[in-house]
């Protein structure tokens, strides 16, 4: 291998290791194991040889919020054993797209969205396990439109949630896995996944199997499984800071 590479991966494996520390030691706090929780690092803005290095360090989850972004990069990541999770506002158009690599869609906030990926999912032959992302925005409802300035991150309302896990569950193709959220800009993330943990809980009420509480990303992983979080997506603590993208 070249110098570059050599060196890229030997910082890459000193930041999983310190994402890694932070993870037991929350785990420790908690009373949980570490094998409750699944280290999900998003690539996005990243490149496939990042993806290659996060790969040979043992990461099985990979996450991307963009479809033109992902698609050639799971392309070129084909030969590693992977499981390509989608994370991003997803327009039912790239449902097609986003079916060809990706296991789990962890963004699914609304019925038509759950019609398109079950349309691609049976077309493609494939299995695609559905999250139902969540907003725990309490200033604004799904489908409503940004505050000037502000980032409506997306998600469905939680009581919309239940007819939505309820849609996924019965389409052809799609798997129900669970719930899947961002904590606010701005609020407390603790009380913002508690709330996320209420949630979960009274879907399982009805799916028990959706077990899946995707919650917790670079500055917030702790409060995250300290409120029930199953699956953290890690991006900036793995690979540094990303250049600003338009969206
Ligand atoms: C980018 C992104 C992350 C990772 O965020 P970091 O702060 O870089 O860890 C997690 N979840 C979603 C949905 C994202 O878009």
């Amino acid at each position: 291998m070249v110098d570059h590479v050599i060196m890229r991966t030997a910082e890459i494996a000193a930041a999983l290791a310190a994402v890694e520390r932070r993870i037991d030691r929350a785990c420790a706090n908690a009373g949980r194991s570490r094998d409750e929780i699944t280290l999900v690092a998003v690539t996005k803005t990243f490149p496939a040889a990042d993806v290659r290095a996060l790969a040979e360090l043992g990461i099985v989850d990979v996450a991307e919020n963009r479809d033109q972004e992902a698609a050639p990069k799971a392309a070129e990541c084909a030969d590693l054993p992977l499981r390509w999770h989608f994370v991003g506002r997803l327009q039912t158009n790239k449902a097609r797209s986003v079916v060809s690599y990706a296991d789990v869609v962890q963004s699914v906030d609304r019925h038509r969205l759950v019609t398109a990926l079950s349309a691609a999912a049976g077309k493609a032959g494939r299995s695609v396990r559905c999250l139902v992302q969540v907003s725990l925005d309490e200033s604004a409802g799904a489908g409503e439109a940004p505050a000037p300035g502000g980032d409506r991150r997306g998600g469905a309302r939680p009581d919309e949630v239940p007819a939505l896990a309820d849609a996924i569950a019965a389409a052809d193709g799609l798997e129900l896995g669970g719930v899947m959220a961002v904590a606010p800009l701005g609020g407390d993330p603790v009380a913002a996944f508690d709330r996320l943990a209420g949630v979960a809980a009274r879907l399982r009420e009805h799916h028990p199997a959706a077990r899946v509480v995707s919650a917790g990303m670079s500055t917030d992983l702790e409060s995250a499984i300290e409120c029930g979080a199953t699956h953290v997506r890690v991006g900036t603590a793995l690979l540094g800071g990303r250049a600003a993208i338009v969206r």
